[in-house]
């Protein structure tokens, strides 16, 4: 960035002199009163960014504003809250990852209502495939009307989920005929090699060991899949040969990096037969393409971790893109009376969505438009229970979360910037899904095509240059790993507390203060609502800070207080509860 400097015109070293007392230099060098406040709401853990509630007791009638922290989850946003939430994460990660019982006991068995309405559930499927094929639309209509009606009843006599995945409505998809299903080559591809595919158990936890001593030991493990290579690059990031790095396959790589890393676990829990757990999160390299950390319960052969991740692939079975047919200064137009977008030369309407998937469909020698595999480096080791080992990988999967995707690697060199700005600018033209605005480039109109779409002007996240692609969520947890949601730890971590100090002191001022961080108990009795930072009863922002700093200054030392006497009582604190402790502080 720096210019080169003319012989003799270089800058003298600058001789460092105190400012005069009480001149402006010397005040400037002064810390702000207002940073320094913000500095200690981050030291101890309160939201910088408060949501203002006011809260009416149904009872009295009295109201009162309450500072709710804001939740956010990157630091640029509240270091504080984004901090909590790394913490949460971590708790969740620990607790699932060595268990060794099944996080969930299985389901109760369905009642006889339950069963006579999955019954009716079924009949209305059947009298609506009828209607859809004698291409009676007004029945379909009323039959989705029902089967909305018995779905809902469904939900309400407690079965969870939904029974199957809802129809098409009928004027919802004027271009693509309702219930009609596309038929997509499902053969295996010649250059992936077959897996063993095996009947899935429901056991979600790995196998013990037993060593010569007799003593046992589960071990667990931590796993890095990559995406494939885009041609040679320096230890910085940036490629050797710009020009030959392969940006276009870069860009279609991340944008479907989220669907490989799904095929890759139900190809694992296939291949090894049993309900795999895993935890992790997807982060960019330094050349910035994503890779993919996990921790897995239990093991896993490392032959089989390679294997499945060599015949892991996903299609994507789009218009072909080889061809950019319109550029952004010269694009189709779209003409009212057609309601379609037209060439602006010869004013014929585009292919639409869905011919040109028909034409896909009816091509026995087509191929995906892209597909998707992963690199051949695939990192798995074995790590034991309670380690420091365990703790490290555990910060190491968190360590990124409270940043944006752009921001894990800043580019600080000229070359640095430029290869995030030619992966961007191929990012910018990727359509990123059926609906994408910039199938227009490509001579197709989109899924749902409208008056007004902007080709490169998507809004879709993985076309945002500070995403490099990575438009999903970036902490991928599955299903049965903990048995709990994010909100349930956080729950655990304020009853761990709220026991500690009930259990230990009598102090009113502490449960109150427990007490209006769960606001769980007295949920009934009050009313709630947003209040507006202009309300005269809201506070300037300093002071409410200035109090939650106070309040949380005074309910730390009384936690360490109660802490020390709890210890007392027992040296033997269990690991949930050694967890709990450890996120439990600046936990609001
Ligand atoms: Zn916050
Ligand atoms: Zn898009």
């Amino acid at each position: 960035m720096t210019a080169p400097t003319l012989p003799g015109l270089a800058p003298a070293a600058p001789t460092p002199v105190a400012p005069r007392p009480g001149s402006r230099a010397a005040r400037m060098a002064l810390p702000r009163s207002v940073d320094v406040l913000k500095e200690i709401a981050a030291e101890y853990g309160v939201c910088v960014r408060p949501l203002a509630m006011r809260r009416t007791d149904l009872d009295t009638g009295l109201t009162e504003v309450i500072d709710l922290p804001c939740g956010a989850t990157r630091e640029d946003k509240c270091a504080p809250c984004a901090k909590k939430n790394r913490r949460l994460r971590q708790a969740q990660i620990r607790e699932g990852w060595h268990r060794d019982d099944e996080p969930l006991p299985g389901p109760e068995p369905a009642t006889e209502a339950q069963k006579s309405l999955i019954l009716f559930r079924a009949h209305l499927e059947f009298s609506r495939d009828e209607a859809v094929r004698a291409a009676q639309w007004d029945q379909v209509t009323d039959l989705d009307e029902a089967i909305r009606e018995v779905e809902e009843a469904i939900a309400a006599e407690g079965l969870r989920g939904r029974v199957g995945p809802p129809h098409a409505s009928v004027d919802e998809d004027q271009d693509d005929e309702p219930g009609r299903r596309r038929k997509r080559s499902t053969r295996r591809r010649q250059d992936a090699p077959e897996l063993p595919r095996r009947k899935v158990e429901r056991r979600t936890v790995g196998k013990t060991y037993t060593a010569l001593d007799g003593s046992t030991f589960r071990p667990s493990m931590w796993l890095t899949l990559t995406l494939d290579s885009y041609g040679p690059v320096r230890p910085d990031g940036t490629p050797l040969n710009p020009d030959r790095y392969d940006y276009r396959r870069a860009a279609w790589d991340a944008v479907h990096f989220p669907r490989l890393l799904d095929r890759f676990w139900q190809n694992l829990r296939r291949c090894e037969g049993w309900n795999v757990q895993y935890a992790g999160c997807v982060e960019p390299q330094r050349r910035l393409a994503p890779h993919a950390h996990f921790a897995i319960r239990g093991t896993i052969p490392r032959d089989v971790l390679r294997t499945v991740a060599a015949a892991t692939y996903h299609q994507v079975w789009w218009p072909a893109v080889n061809v950019q047919r319109y550029t952004l200064d010269r694009l189709p137009v779209w003409d009212d009376q057609a309601a379609a977008w037209i060439d602006p030369d010869t004013r014929e309407p585009l292919t639409t969505w869905t011919e040109a998937l028909d034409a896909i469909d009816d091509d026995p020698d087509a191929e995906p438009v892209h597909v998707v595999r992963f690199g051949a480096q695939v990192d798995a080791r074995g790590v034991m229970p309670g380690t420091e080992d365990a703790e490290r990988t555990i910060r190491y999967v968190t360590k990124y979360i409270t940043k944006h995707t752009g921001d894990v690697h800043k580019a600080t060199t000229e070359r640095q910037r430029k290869h995030l700005d030619r992966l961007w600018q191929q990012l910018q033209l990727t359509p990123c899904t059926e609906r994408c605005a910039n199938w227009l480039l490509y001579g197709v109109q989109p899924k749902k095509a409208h008056a007004k779409l902007k080709p490169g002007r998507c809004k879709g996240k993985v076309h945002q240059r500070d995403t490099l692609g990575i438009g999903g969520r970036r902490i991928l947890i599955s299903r049965d790993w903990s048995g709990k949601t994010l909100a349930d730890h956080k729950h655990d971590v304020r009853a761990w507390v709220r026991a500690l100090l009930g259990a230990t002191t009598d102090s009113a001022t502490a449960g109150q203060l427990v007490d209006d961080q769960g606001a769980t108990a007295e949920r009934i009795r009050h009313a709630w609502e947003l209040a507006r930072p202009d309300d005269p009863d809201v506070g300037p922002l300093a002071h409410r800070l200035m109090r939650s700093i106070s309040e949380r200054a005074r309910w730390r030392s009384e936690l360490l207080a109660a802490k020390d006497r709890a210890a007392q009582g027992s040296t033997d604190l269990s690991a949930t509860q050694h967890s709990a402790q450890h996120d439990g502080e600046g936990t609001q």
